[in-house]
C-alpha cells in the first residue's frame, strides 16, 4: 500500500495562516483521513454503479447502533419501547429496518402518519406527537388506536368532539415542557410544568370528561450531552405524574422521554473529537433509569419509551461528493466546488463534518474552502480544511449524515441523487433513485394559454457561440 511517507513532495513556500491546522504544527489533521470504502464497498465501485453525488447507508452500521442502545436501557428497566423519529429520516427502507429491529414509529404530521401507514404500521405500534394535527388526522387516529401526546389547547378541544363524535372515553398521552437546567430550553411543544401550565390543562381536561391522561411525554432538545439533564427531566414527569393519580387516580402508563441523544458529528464551535466529548449511550442509559428508578414507588414500572432519533441513524449515512472545479480566491486560498453542497446537507449550517479523501493525493496540504454547485454565497460545507491540492474528479467522503439530511434536502437548482443501502453482505441496494426531471414537474400545471410556441419572438444571442 502507498504511504505519505513513501511520496515525494515538491518543495514550496506557504503562508502561515495562525490557528489552522498546517504542516509544521505537529498536529495529524483529522481533515486529512482517507476513506476508500463505506461499509466495505470501495468508493471506486459505488460511484461508478451509482454516480456521484451519492448517499451510502450502512445496515450493519444502523442496526449495531440500534441493538446497542436498545441493550443499554432493556438491561437497566424492565419495560423499554423505542419510537423511531420519522422526521429524522424516513426513507423506506431504513424505517424497515428499525421497524424490524423493533422500534415502533413516532410521528409528527400528517405526511409522516400516511408514510408509516403505507408501510403497513398498524395504530396500536404508532404515538403521534407534533404541533400540527389536523383534526381529520386526529380522528384517523383515535379509530387507529395510535397513542396520542397532546401539544396545546385547541387540541384538547378536538380530541374532545371526536370523543363525542365516538361516543367514547379517550386516552391520551400530554405534552411536557420543562427546566432539566440545560440551555436552550425547549418551551414550544406541549404545556409548562414549572408556571403550573400544564396542571391547568390537567384540570381542563378533567372538567371536559371526556379525556383521561395515561401518559406523559416530554422531548428536551436535541444534541444534548449532558446526561444528567434526562434524571431531572424524569424526576419531573414521574412526580408530576403522581400529582395527576392523586388528584384524578389516572394511572401514568407510560413516560415518554422524547429523543436528543448525540451522534458524533460535531456541533461548530467544538473542537475535539467527537468520542473525547460524548457520554456514552449507556451513561444516558444510567441517568435515565437510576432516576427511574429513585422516584418511582416501588413495583409501579410504567413503559419507558425512547424517542432517538439523531443517535441512531447519523453514523450510518455517508456521502460521497466529487471536486468539480478548483480556484483560487482574491485573497489565495484555494476552494473547490463540489457537486454536493447545502442542498443536500442541510445540517451544514450546525454541524462540521467529518471529511476524508477516497485516497491519497499527494502534496502540500493548505486551508481550502469547499462549496457546493448552489449559485448561494452560503453554500459551504467546509469553510477551512486542510486538504492537499485536488483536481476535478477527486472524490470526498463526507459522513456523519445519516440524520435529518435526507428529509431536510433541498428541491433547489439540482436534482437529488442516488441513496444507497451498503447490505450486511455487502451488496449494494438502490434504496432512492436519483430524481430527474418529471419528479420535478409531475405537479405543475402550465395554463394553454401560456403553452404557445411564441417563444421564438424572444430575443437571440447570436453575438457568441458556435456559427
Ligand atoms: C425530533 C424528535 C425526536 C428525535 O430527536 P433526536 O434529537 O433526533 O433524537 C424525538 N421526539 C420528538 C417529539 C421529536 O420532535
Amino acid at each position: 500500500m502507498k504511504t505519505a511517507t513513501s511520496t515525494y513532495e515538491k518543495p514550496s513556500i506557504q503562508q502561515l495562516k495562525s490557528g489552522l491546522m498546517n504542516k509544521f504544527a505537529g498536529v495529524t489533521s483529522a481533515y486529512n483521513q482517507i476513506k476508500s470504502s463505506i461499509a466495505g464497498v470501495p468508493v471506486d465501485d459505488l460511484v461508478a454503479q451509482f454516480g456521484s453525488p451519492l448517499f451510502v447507508y450502512s445496515e450493519r452500521s444502523l442496526r449495531r447502533k440500534f441493538r446497542t442502545m436498545r441493550h443499554a436501557f432493556t438491561t437497566r428497566y424492565p419495560d423499554v419501547t423505542f419510537g423511531w423519529s420519522y422526521k429524522t429520516n424516513y426513507l423506506k427502507a431504513i424505517c424497515a429496518i428499525l421497524h424490524q429491529e423493533g422500534a415502533i414509529a413516532e410521528l409528527v404530521s400528517k405526511m409522516e402518519y400516511d408514510k408509516a401507514k403505507a408501510l403497513g404500521i398498524p395504530g396500536k405500534q404508532i404515538i403521534l406527537n407534533g404541533p400540527h394535527k389536523p383534526f381529520d388526522l386526529l380522528e384517523a387516529a383515535v379509530r387507529d388506536g395510535v397513542t396520542i401526546n397532546i401539544d396545546h389547547l385547541d387540541e384538547i378541544e378536538d380530541l374532545e368532539a371526536i370523543a363525542t363524535l365516538l361516543g367514547q372515553t379517550i386516552s391520551v398521552g400530554i405534552r411536557l415542557n420543562l427546566d432539566a437546567g440545560i440551555q436552550p430550553c425547549w418551551s414550544r411543544f406541549g404545556f409548562n410544568l414549572e408556571s403550573g401550565q400544564a396542571m391547568e390543562a390537567i384540570h381542563r381536561i378533567a372538567r371536559g370528561g371526556k379525556l383521561k391522561i395515561n401518559g406523559l411525554h416530554s422531548h428536551i432538545g436535541t444534541y444534548i450531552m449532558e446526561p444528567s439533564a434526562y434524571s431531572r427531566q424524569v424526576e419531573k414527569m414521574v412526580k408530576f405524574g403522581y400529582n395527576i393519580e392523586a388528584l384524578y387516580g389516572w394511572q401514568m402508563e407510560y413516560i415518554d422521554i422524547g429523543g436528543g441523544f448525540p451522534s458524533r458529528s460535531r456541533l461548530k464551535g467544538t473542537y475535539h473529537a467527537a468520542d473525547v466529548l460524548l457520554p456514552s449511550i449507556e451513561e444516558y442509559a444510567d441517568a435515565i433509569c437510576d432516576s427511574l428508578w429513585k422516584h418511582l414507588r416501588s413495583g409501579h414500572t410504567p413503559k419507558l419509551i425512547i424517542e432517538s432519533g439523531r443517535a441512531v441513524v447519523d453514523e450510518a449515512g455517508s456521502l460521497i461528493t466529487s471536486v468539480c472545479g478548483t480556484k483560487r480566491l482574491p485573497d489565495s486560498t484555494r476552494a473547490y466546488v463540489m457537486d454536493a453542497g447545502v442542498n443536500l446537507l442541510f445540517t451544514s449550517f450546525w454541524y462540521r463534518f467529518d471529511i476524508a479523501l477516497d485516497r491519497h493525493v499527494p502534496g502540500t496540504a493548505e486551508p481550502s474552502v469547499v462549496y457546493g454547485p448552489m449559485c448561494m454565497n452560503i453554500d459551504v460545507i467546509a469553510e477551512s480544511i486542510s486538504l492537499p491540492p485536488l483536481s476535478r474528479g477527486d472524490r470526498m467522503v463526507i459522513s456523519t449524515v445519516g440524520a435529518y439530511n435526507n428529509t431536510q434536502w433541498l428541491q433547489f437548482i439540482e436534482y437529488r441523487p442516488n441513496v444507497v443501502l451498503v447490505t450486511e453482505t455487502g451488496e449494494v441496494e438502490l434504496i432512492r433513485a436519483a430524481e430527474d426531471l418529471s419528479d420535478l414537474e409531475r405537479r405543475e400545471h402550465l395554463p394553454a394559454r401560456l403553452a404557445s410556441n411564441a417563444f421564438n419572438a424572444l430575443p437571440q444571442l447570436s453575438s457568441v457561440g458556435w456559427k
